[in-house]
């Protein structure tokens, strides 16, 4: 058997070293617990990273795969397909959009969004051809997206930028005001920043942004790619702000593990033509199978509401941490299952290498914060089990 020490010289030989890693090598999932090459258990408050929210390998899920496996793997979109506008309609029936397009990635989704947007500016804005973003948001990795993405970590090596997009402080209406010119056609923002930490905005943020943009013919792009498919607690995380926007992305959840997002778009702005956009793989067959397989069962479960009262409870336990070890936790925020705990001192990754070996995945979000992402099926049990696995975690961290 080749050990995980054996699998991890292989990693450094053959793949180009961007990612690092847990030291763990994941073999196997099930729900909410995943298991390494030496058989070790963890309970998975990662999930993918915001990805598997109905579970690893859920029924449901894998049997739709299953079945599409068997049946058609790929034919492309020069034809009709039957689970891809099943999916369409499903996400349409169950969100306030008219009309939606598949991707292979969150990335993607976004780039789409966006293309959308210029497109909208082209024909009704005078040519309008600018996005608003803002800072510490992520958008993804594509160089027209870390242009987007508010981060000067992510961009300062892939220099020169895409060009329009101004990237201006968040939680700010009047940057927002002041940033927006004739040539501005869309403000893109997460309804809740995931990758920069869990940031939740302050009441009356997106409503003021859906103000402005009503105000000056500006499209509300809403990236969802981490806050949709039920994570906040609502189906859709606007849902839970009472804002809707003009396009919405989504894509980590959307297919309980498969690569699949989506761009969505009400009719008011459905502008794009043949020709203007396409993908190979996009819609593909297998993926909206699995995606079609995990909204349904969300929908029909009511899975968002479960997040939402278990969220909740983990909030409680986190308050708990936070009580009988002030001086190592300084709080916590966020919603439903998408919540960071804040540390008093940069052991994120400490805390995280501990909680390991006390068999909790977690994320270390920030050198200061931890995320939790767990699947949105998790139980108050589970919550127990990682709240008193993290407290020993943090007691070993912060020993000496
Ligand atoms: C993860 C994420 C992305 C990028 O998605 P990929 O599938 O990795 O391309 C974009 N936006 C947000 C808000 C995300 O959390």
């Amino acid at each position: 058997m080749t050990t995980a020490a054996e699998w991890k010289a292989k990693e450094s030989e053959y793949y180009i070293h961007t990612f690092n890693r847990q030291p763990m090598v994941i073999e196997r999932g099930q729900g909410v617990r995943v298991w390494d090459t030496e058989g070790k258990e963890y309970l998975d408050f990662t999930a993918g990273l915001a990805v598997n929210n109905l579970g690893h390998c859920h029924p449901a899920v894998t049997e739709a795969i299953q079945q599409q496996a068997a049946t058609l793997l790929q034919t492309s979109n020069l034809f009709y397909t039957i689970p891809q506008l099943e999916l369409a309609e499903a996400l349409v029936e169950n969100s306030c959009m008219d009309k939606v397009f598949f991707s292979n990635s969150g990335v993607e989704a976004n780039e789409g969004a966006v293309k959308l947007a210029r497109k909208y500016g082209r024909l009704h804005r005078n040519g309008a051809q600018d996005i608003i973003t803002v800072l510490n948001s992520f958008h993804g990795r594509t160089l027209g997206m870390i242009a987007a993405t508010g981060q000067p970590a992510y961009q300062q090596a892939w220099l020169p930028l895409a060009q329009g997009y101004a990237n201006v402080p968040y939680e700010d209406l009047d940057a927002i005001r002041e940033a927006t010119t004739d040539n501005t056609c869309a403000v893109m923002v997460e309804v809740l920043q995931g990758e920069g930490g869990v940031n939740v905005p302050s009441e009356g943020y997106l409503n003021g942004l859906r103000e402005w943009c009503d105000e000056n013919n500006l499209l509300l792009i809403f990236d969802e790619v981490q806050t949709g498919m039920g994570r906040l607690g609502s189906l859709w995380g606007y849902e839970r702000f009472g804002v809707e926007p003009d396009v919405m992305t989504s894509a980590k959840g959307l297919g309980n593990g498969v690569p699949i997002g989506a761009f969505m778009c009400k009719d008011t702005c459905d502008v794009l033509e043949p020709g203007d956009h396409g993908s190979t793989f996009g819609g593909n067959v297998l993926t909206t199978a699995a995606g079609n397989a995990t909204l349904r069962y969300m929908v029909e479960n009511d899975v968002p509401a479960h997040a939402r009262k278990v969220g909740e409870y983990l909030e409680s336990k986190l308050e708990g941490l936070r009580q009988s070890r002030p001086e190592v936790v300084k709080g916590y925020r966020g919603m439903g299952l998408l919540i960071a705990l804040q540390l008093q001192n940069p052991i994120a990754p400490a805390v995280v290498a501990a909680a390991n070996n006390e068999g909790v995945l977690l994320n270390p979000v920030l050198p200061d914060a931890i995320r939790f992402m767990p699947p949105l099926i998790i139980t108050e049990a589970d919550v127990d089990e990682c709240i008193e696995k993290l407290g020993r975690a943090l007691d070993v961290a912060t020993a000496g």
